[in-house]
């Protein structure tokens, strides 16, 4: 019988994440460790980062799930807006195959979280179309029409105020402009409208690290769709990208 516990990896632009989740029920069966993302963000450091983490969880399993924040098609990188340039055609599934020794599936990193959501939380059974949205070091998507994942949306990167969204709405942007929590509200608020108009979302979900302070800057949202937070927090990546491996691997 397959095993139920698949290692997940969230890797985002300021940490490399990892857990072993139970995927029957979306839960973590070890710690939660992170180690920071190592600078410059190359395919070589990052996939000796990655290998430490599955050595410090001492993870045997064969089949490994990985989030990964860039566009992604079958296992290659296809973007790199906050990792390094290199990454760029590089076969990320391939590569940290090699690394590990083990089999390694790849997504993006918004979808994965998206998965986990769909499956083992806020959106489990949500009918027409969700949109999750990630906010950390980038403004990450993940699309979903009647429980199907539409990939790589990549809605972080619409036009926006004369660049692209994530440089106005991220983490990154809320502390290079040293917002307070009113005034991110608003301009998330700006962005809501952006991407309500553009799919007519029945739900939409926050996930990534500011899901758990939500009510924090929810307060000026003035859109029609319910805006709700990820149930899983910031967790949800680990989760979805071991649910991602355990989909794809063979049965
Ligand atoms: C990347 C996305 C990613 C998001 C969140 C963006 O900059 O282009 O692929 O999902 O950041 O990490």
């Amino acid at each position: 019988m397959q095993t139920k516990n698949i290692l997940g990896v969230d890797v985002g632009g300021s940490n490399m994440k990892a857990a072993i989740v139970d995927v029957k029920n979306g839960e973590l069966v070890t710690e939660r460790i992170k180690i920071e993302t190592p600078i410059p963000a190359t395919p070589k450091s990052m996939a000796k980062v990655f290998v430490d983490l599955v050595k410090q969880l001492k993870y045997k399993g064969k089949a490994i799930g990985c989030g990964f924040p860039s566009i992604i098609m079958d296992g290659v990188c296809h973007s790199a807006a906050n990792i390094d340039k290199k990454w760029k055609g590089t076969d990320v599934g391939a590569l940290f195959s090699k690394a590990s020794g083990r089999d390694v599936y790849v997504t993006n990193d918004a979808d994965a979280a998206g998965l986990s959501e769909m499956q083992y939380g806020i959106g489990r059974g949500v009918k027409g179309t969700v949109l999750l949205i990630t906010i950390g070091t980038g403004l990450g998507t993940a699309l979903f029409s009647n429980g199907r994942l539409v990939p790589n949306t990549e809605f972080g990167h619409l036009p926006f105020k004369g660049d692209i969204a994530e440089k106005y709405v991220s983490k990154t942007a809320m502390r290079r402009d040293n917002l307070d929590w009113d005034e991110f509200g608003k301009r998330f608020n700006e962005y809501l409208h952006v991407v309500e108009r553009l799919v007519s979302p029945n739900l939409i979900i926050l996930g990534g690290g500011f899901s758990k302070k939500i009510e924090l800057f929810s307060g000026h949202f003035d859109i029609e769709t319910k805006v709700v937070p990820a149930e899983m927090f910031n967790e949800a990546g680990i989760i979805g990208a071991a649910l991602y491996a355990h989909l794809r691997r063979p049965k």
